[in-house]
């Protein structure tokens, strides 16, 4: 849990790589509805089921959402290749692009 904080908030402020946005927006699609979701003063976007921050919960690869709506992504780096995988079926290929 704390590795996923972790490398969420670091995704967030740090990566602007193409394969981590088409997976934030991927996921966005299915929390943007959510009635779980909620704000925190009008201003924190959160997911209320597991009280995570959601954007920053969007941004890493290894958190799940808990009502199975989305699913851990697996990144795979190969030289200048980046895939992701979710469910072990490729989501995202750059070199498709
Ligand atoms: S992570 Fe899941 S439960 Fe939480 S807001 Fe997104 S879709 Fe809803």
């Amino acid at each position: 849990m704390i590795a996923e904080i972790v490398e969420g908030w670091y995704n967030l402020l740090t990566k602007k790589h193409p394969a981590i946005q088409f997976m934030v927006k991927r996921r966005y699609e299915s929390c943007k509805d959510c009635p779980f979701r909620k704000g925190i003063a009008g201003v924190t976007d959160m997911c209320g089921k597991c009280g995570c921050h959601l954007k920053a919960k969007l941004h890493s690869y290894q958190s799940s959402c808990p009502i199975n709506k989305w699913s851990k992504v697996d990144c795979i780096i190969e030289g200048d290749s980046v895939q992701l995988k979710e469910n072990n079926i490729i989501i995202y290929n750059n070199a498709e692009f």
